[in-house]
């Protein structure tokens, strides 16, 4: 269930609170990844300690290798030791990340198993009974996302399949576990706002828009966020999916989205970038060798309170795995203050300043 709390005056920001069975979200909130089940170098006694609201997990990813030691402790929950809420993502956009060879037929995904090699199916019964398994807060449809630059014919393939999968996903929808459908449509408004118009007629708990931020110029993204968006309810939780860098989160939330999820700052991380509120940085260039000082001006988390920035880069150069896990956690609380900062603005109906001088500071 969701309530929108306060909205913005000026734009389409909006707070709210998303109540689940393990607990509620103020949004708009950012879902660190935890693909395969971790949000990777951290365990949970560092994201409580950041206070991250909730986790997204791919029902995908945990399928493919086989479910039962998931089940064998009574689901997620147990198994992960995270009893904050759990999104779990379909993985139909694992397609155009071409980790796994899929054929798409009207039935699902049709691959070979990694374990056995035999030919399975991921369809959208599967992977609802994934989520069921799973025993997940919130659960997505399986969608088709399509890379950016698709024919017009692929892409309305597209746009067609995601409306009869979310149908038939809807049709599987167990007590206790909310339904988000997945709106699609690449670029193309009129195939975007076909695509968010048909999902709001099946009715869903909340919508995802899928399919942006995918390699299309930063216009079109805008436009095609735009136009999902209108076409979706108002009341109705909306679920940008993969954004996570400062900008798109802030245009994103000024088009009224409310909840996120990127494996953006963790993933940087590990590849030594950390962010401040001026920007991104190379953790590994070698003036960070002697600065003595955090990494963040102002920043309060575990790292910025302990470790200089000479130490995080000592660790760096040297390839000892607590880098990962230290920038890791900084670069989460960068992202996590970015969205407690929007919150209060909202609250305060200072939306549009807070986002102007946020960028104003913020270099990328
Ligand atoms: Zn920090």
């Amino acid at each position: 269930m969701f309530q929108i709390r306060e909205k913005d005056e000026k734009t389409k920001a909006r707070t709210g609170v998303l109540s689940t069975a393990h607990g509620e979200i103020e949004t708009p909130v950012f879902l660190p990844v935890a693909t395969k089940g971790t949000v990777k170098t951290l365990d949970f006694s560092d994201l409580e300690g950041l206070g991250v609201q909730g986790l997204i997990v791919n029902a995908f990813h945990l399928w493919i290798k086989g479910l039962d030691s998931v089940q064998n402790t009574g689901g997620l929950h147990s198994f992960m030791r995270w009893d904050r809420p759990i999104f779990t993502d379909s993985g139909g956009f694992q397609i155009i990340r071409k980790d796994f060879d899929f054929k798409i037929t009207e039935e699902g995904f049709v691959l070979k198993s990694p374990v056995d090699g035999k030919k399975i199916t991921y369809s959208p019964e599967v992977c609802m009974d994934v989520h069921s398994a799973l025993g997940s807060d919130v659960t997505f449809v399986l969608d088709d996302c399509p890379p950016y630059r698709s024919s017009m014919e692929r892409l309305r393939g597209s746009v067609d399949r995601t409306t009869d999968w979310a149908r038939r996903c809807k049709a599987m929808r167990r007590g206790g576990q909310e339904v988000y459908a997945i709106a699609q449509g690449g670029t193309d408004s009129e195939l975007r706002r076909r695509s968010a118009v048909e999902l709001s007629e099946i009715e869903f708990d909340g919508y995802g828009v899928g399919g942006l931020s995918i390699g299309e110029p930063r216009d079109e993204m805008i436009s095609s966020l735009e136009v999902s968006v209108s076409s979706l309810p108002e009341k109705k939780p909306k679920h940008m999916m993969g954004v996570g860098s400062p900008a798109e989160v802030l245009e994103s939330i000024s088009n009224g989205m409310d909840i996120f999820d990127s494996a953006f700052p963790t993933r940087n991380a590990r590849h030594g970038t950390f962010y401040t509120g001026k920007g991104k940085f190379d953790i590994k260039k070698s003036g960070f060798a002697k600065v003595k000082e955090p990494l963040g001006p102002g920043c309060e988390c575990f790292v910025c309170r302990n470790y200089s920035t000479s130490y995080v880069h000592h660790l760096f150069k040297e390839k000892e795995m607590l880098a990962y896990r230290l920038l890791s956690i900084h670069n989460l609380k960068m992202v996590l203050d970015l969205f407690a900062g929007v919150r209060m603005s909202i609250k305060e109906n200072k939306f549009s300043t807070f986002a102007e001088e946020y960028l104003s500071e913020f270099t990328t």
